[in-house]
C-alpha cells in the first residue's frame, strides 16, 4: 500500500462514531456484587460475556504468536467479512474487488451492504490477475488461499499486497491443509493486510461459530468499535478454549484428511471418469466431467452428499474429505456408477 493511511481508507462515519459502551466493558474484574448489566441474578447462564474475550485471545495470540491486540473474533468469518466491508466501504461508493471464482460470502455481503462489486476472475491456473487488481481503485481485495472451490493456493500475494492501494482481506480459512505457509508471520510488514482464520475447518469446530481476524492493531480497533458488543457467546469461548488446547490432535486429524485428500485423488484418477482433477491444498478436491449434473443425483440417491459447482465452473464438482470409511463409500458408489453406465451403453 503506498501513499495512503488507513485512516483514508475508513468511513467517516465509523471514525467518528462513538461505539456502545458495555457494563461489562466499564468494569472488567471478576468479583464482586454485580447490579449494573441488569442482568437476572439467578441461573447459570444469566452474566452477560466477556466481551473482548480475553481468555480466548489469550489462548490464540499463543498458538499463533502474535499479540492481543492484533486478533479479533467473530461469530463466525462471515461476521468479519460484513464488519470488513462496513468499516471501509461506503454504500453505493465505494467497491470490492472479488476474484471468482471463489467464495460466495464477500459478494453477499457487499451486496448486503449495497457495496459495488468488481468481478476480476481468476487467470486460467486460478491465480489473480495482479495488473488488473492493482489499478481498479477499489477499498477491499478479498482473496482466498487456498482458495474455495477450486482448492489452490495463490501464489504472488506479496507482491499484490504491497502494491495494492488498499485493504487487502486474505482468507485463510484453509490455510492448516496448505502446504504453503500462512501470511500470518509477516503481518506486520503489510499495515493494509487482514487474515481471516476460522475455528471451522482445520479445528472441527464449525458449530461453534468462531472466526479470527489478524491485523494491525489500528484496524483491529475498527473492529471493536463497531461489533455488535457480546457477539461471540460465553458457550462459545469456553468451547473455543477447549478444542484450541488440543492442538495435537487437530494436527493429527489434518494429516489423516490431507493424506486422504491424496489417496481419493488417485482412486479417482484411476477411474478415467474425470477430465480433471485439480490439485487442492484444502480439505477438499474440485473434479470436473460432462455428467456432473447427474453424478451429483447419483451420489444423492445412494446417499452421498456432494457439492455442484457447475455453476461457478461448468462441469465440476466439490468434494469434501470425509473420514476414510465414508471416503471409501463415496469411491465404491462411483465405480457402482461407472460399471451401470458402461453395461448400459
Ligand atoms: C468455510 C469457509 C469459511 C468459514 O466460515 P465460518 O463463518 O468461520 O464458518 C471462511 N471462508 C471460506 C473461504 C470458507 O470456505
Amino acid at each position: 500500500m503506498k501513499a495512503l493511511t488507513i485512516d483514508q481508507l475508513v468511513r467517516s462515519n465509523i471514525k467518528a462514531l462513538k461505539p456502545y459502551q458495555s457494563a461489562r466493558k466499564e468494569y472488567t474484574a471478576s468479583n464482586g456484587i454485580f447490579l449494573d448489566a441488569n442482568e437476572n441474578p439467578f441461573g447459570e447462564l444469566n452474566r452477560y460475556p466477556d466481551p473482548q474475550q480475553l481468555m480466548l485471545k489469550t489462548k490464540l495470540a499463543a498458538l499463533k504468536e502474535t499479540s492481543i491486540d492484533s486478533i479479533f473474533i467473530g461469530n463466525g468469518s462471515d461476521e468479519i467479512i460484513d464488519l470488513a466491508i462496513r468499516i471501509f466501504c461506503e454504500p453505493e461508493k465505494d467497491k470490492i474487488i472479488i476474484c471468482k471464482p471463489t467464495y460466495g460470502m464477500y459478494e453477499v455481503c457487499a451486496n448486503i451492504n449495497n457495496v459495488r462489486i468488481i468481478n476480476i476472475p481468476l487467470k486460467p491456473e486460478f491465480q489473480p490477475d495482479k495488473e488488473k487488481i492493482i489499478n481498479c481503485g477499489a477499498k477491499i481485495l478479498f482473496l482466498c488461499s487456498p482458495n474455495n472451490p477450486t482448492g489452490n493456493s495463490l501464489i504472488d500475494l506479496e507482491s499484490i499486497i504491497s502494491e495494492f492501494n488498499g485493504i487487502v482481506f486474505l482468507d485463510e480459512a484453509y490455510i492448516d491443509f496448505s502446504s504453503s505457509p500462512s501470511l500470518l508471520k509477516k503481518l506486520r510488514l503489510y499495515p493494509n493486510l487482514i487474515i481471516s482464520q476460522t475455528l471451522s475447518k482445520a479445528w472441527a469446530g464449525a458449530a461453534i461459530r468462531t472466526g479470527v481476524a489478524f491485523s494491525s492493531p489500528e484496524i483491529i480497533n475498527y473492529f471493536n468499535k463497531i461489533k455488535p458488543p457480546y457477539n461471540v457467546s460465553n458457550l462459545n469461548q469456553m468451547a473455543a478454549l477447549e478444542i484450541l488446547s488440543k492442538k495435537d490432535e487437530m494436527e493429527y486429524r489434518v494429516k489423516i484428511i490431507v493424506d486422504e485428500r491424496q489417496r481419493i485423488a488417485k482412486e479417482l484418477a484411476n477411474t478415467g471418469h474425470f477430465s480433471q482433477i485439480y490439485d487442492s491444498d484444502a480439505n477438499f478436491l474440485l473434479v470436473a466431467c460432462s455428467d456432473a449434473e447427474y453424478l451429483h443425483n447419483y451420489f444423492k440417491e445412494n446417499g452421498v452428499i456432494i457439492r455442484n459447482r457447475s455453476s461457478e465452473i461448468s462441469n465440476t464438482l466439490r468434494i469434501s474429505i470425509g473420514k476414510p470409511e465414508e471416503n471409501d463409500k463415496l469411491l465404491f458408489i462411483l465405480n457402482k456408477y461407472i460399471n451401470e453406465k458402461s453395461t448400459v451403453y
